[in-house]
């Protein structure tokens, strides 16, 4: 079986340690391959590879650094079908949707921040008389990029990218739960000729390198996406040592369906935002809050639409839902039906395990469900589940709905379903999420902040944002 390698100053090699972890097929329930239980000796390895590669790469010119970036974003062109078998594989997703938005995204990250290095202007501020000052930006050094497991390479890549393409050295951690893209990615670079130590990806469990990368005293800058209990965990460990820090953390989006909406956009776009990816993604709308004049008819085509959905092997081209991550994951998404119950849902479809027949008999499969009849308030209402179920409730009045959209403790994202354009305006303003949609959903200008309020995040990510994130600003005044 494979034993995936790290990727340390530009060699493919074993953990110190030698020993490795199981990497589970979820859609199979059987483990495919392995990956290394690598530990702090083996970041203490990579960063003394990214240390030394830093002097180069971040005096590199940034045409040249661009290039060999935008050789990888080629070469990930190239390998699409077998990097879209391979992160299908690995997490579960359907094999069309990993070679329609995964891959494609991940060169896509690479050669927007590839470009975007070469367009960099430094500001200026002139004291009319007096002096003028300018503002430099240097690469921050050594950077640490922890990604999850929901969106893999895609990820992976929105991290380090920016980190790369701003003269920055990384070290770089994938979730345990997907290696396998990261490191096909790692084989790439080799291909593309990226210097040795620029990029280093040590694989392993979060409690063991990811701490290691965290706790890292050379490492000023930590890029995180994940759930935000181990945000916080980050939070506490990089704070005293001054670190700077952006966290892409969970989220619990409203979906808000006025009465005077476009009824088949709004309902084909929230089947989408509800099960795409089996709901494990970030930006999914997972309470659904629908005027009460328009709640019977949504309602009823909702779960019509939701029960016509196939979910099966992720390897069919007409799968929709494949399998959730893992089996712990499948019972935690299992666990807040039965709690949903218990805190007087309804139901409406959905709600229990599918078995798959074949191959995929084992596999963690869950069906798209519907849970109507509950508060606000409830547990299944306020905290995040991150799979393919949905509450869909009621509300009368515009200061209502924003209200519940507003009750939970995140603020990552929210949608707005109205032809009227001054609601839509109106209360788009007074959503407290990061990212606002208004009559679509996941459509993605990577120019833009991403990035959530409240226990969604710490800072943004996109564009100049990252750009900013990764290097220091240092200003000079000079006497006129
Ligand atoms: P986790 O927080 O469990 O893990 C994220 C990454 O952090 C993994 O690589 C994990 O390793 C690592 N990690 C775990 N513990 C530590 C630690 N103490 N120090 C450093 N690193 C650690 O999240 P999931 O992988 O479960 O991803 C799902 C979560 O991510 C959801 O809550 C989702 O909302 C959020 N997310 C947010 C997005 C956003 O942009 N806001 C986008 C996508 C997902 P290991 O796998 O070994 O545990």
């Amino acid at each position: 079986m494979l034993k995936i390698s790290n990727y340390i100053n530009g060699q493919l090699v074993a953990p110190v340690s030698g020993s490795y972890l199981e990497n589970v097929n979820p859609a199979e329930g059987k483990v495919y391959s392995y990956l290394p239980d690598s530990d702090a000796r083996d970041v203490e390895a990579a960063v003394v590879a990214a240390q030394t590669a830093f002097q180069s790469w971040s005096q590199m010119p940034l045409a040249k650094r661009a290039a060999i970036l935008l050789k990888i974003a080629d070469l990930i062109d190239r390998d699409l079908d077998q990097l879209a078998l391979a992160e299908s594989v690995d997490q579960g997703k359907p094999v069309k949707l990993a070679k329609s938005v995964d891959i494609p995204r991940a060169s896509a990250n690479i050669r927007f921040f590839a470009t975007a290095s070469m367009h960099v202007a430094a500001e200026s501020h002139l004291m009319e008389g007096e002096a003028i000052n300018y503002t430099t930006r240097t690469p921050i050094g050594v950077a640490g990029c922890i990604s999850p497991w929901n969106l893999p390479l895609y990820l992976f890549t929105w991290k380090i990218a920016p980190a790369l393409a701003s003269g920055c050295t990384v070290v770089a951690k994938p979730s345990e739960l997907t290696p396998m893209t990261a490191f096909l990615f790692s084989k790439l670079c080799v291909e593309a000729g990226l210097p040795a130590g620029v990029l280093n990806i040590i694989h392993g469990l979060g409690k063991k390198v990811g701490q290691a990368i965290v706790e890292h005293p050379l490492i000023p800058a930590i890029s995180f996406t994940g759930g935000t209990v181990t945000g916080k965990t980050i939070a506490a460990t990089a704070a005293p040592m001054f670190k700077k820090l952006s966290l892409e953390l969970g989220g619990k989006n409203p979906n808000i369906i006025f009465a005077d909406c476009d009824f088949e956009e709004a309902i084909a776009t929230s089947i989408n935002s509800s099960f795409s990816n089996q709901g494990e993604i970030c930006l999914c709308g997972s309470r659904i809050l629908v005027e009460h004049s328009l709640y019977d008819r949504f309602v009823n085509e909702f779960i019509k639409r939701t029960q016509a959905l196939p979910v099966g092997d992720p390897l069919s081209e007409t799968t929709r839902l494949g399998a959730l991550i893992s089996e712990g994951h499948m019972q935690k998404v299992l666990s807040y039906i039965e709690l949903a119950k218990q805190e007087g849902g309804t139901i409406a479809c959905g709600g229990e395990r599918v078995k798959v027949a074949g191959r995929c008999e084992s596999g963690y499969f869950a069906a798209p469900t519907v849970i109507t009849g509950l508060p606000q308030t409830c547990r299944t209402n306020q905290e995040e589940i991150f799979g393919p179920v949905v509450t869909i409730m009621p509300f009368d009045a515009e200061e209502e709905v924003i209200a519940f959209a507003n009750s939970t403790a995140y603020g990552l994202s929210a949608t707005i379903w109205t032809n009227d354009l001054k609601r839509a305006h109106r209360v788009a303003h007074q959503l407290k999420s990061g990212i606002i949609w208004i009559n679509c959903w996941l459509l993605r200008d990577l120019r833009t902040p991403f990035g959530g309020m409240k226990q969604s995040g710490v800072g943004r990510e996109g564009g100049w944002e990252a750009m900013r994130f990764f290097t220091e600003a240092k200003n000079v005044c000079v006497k006129l």
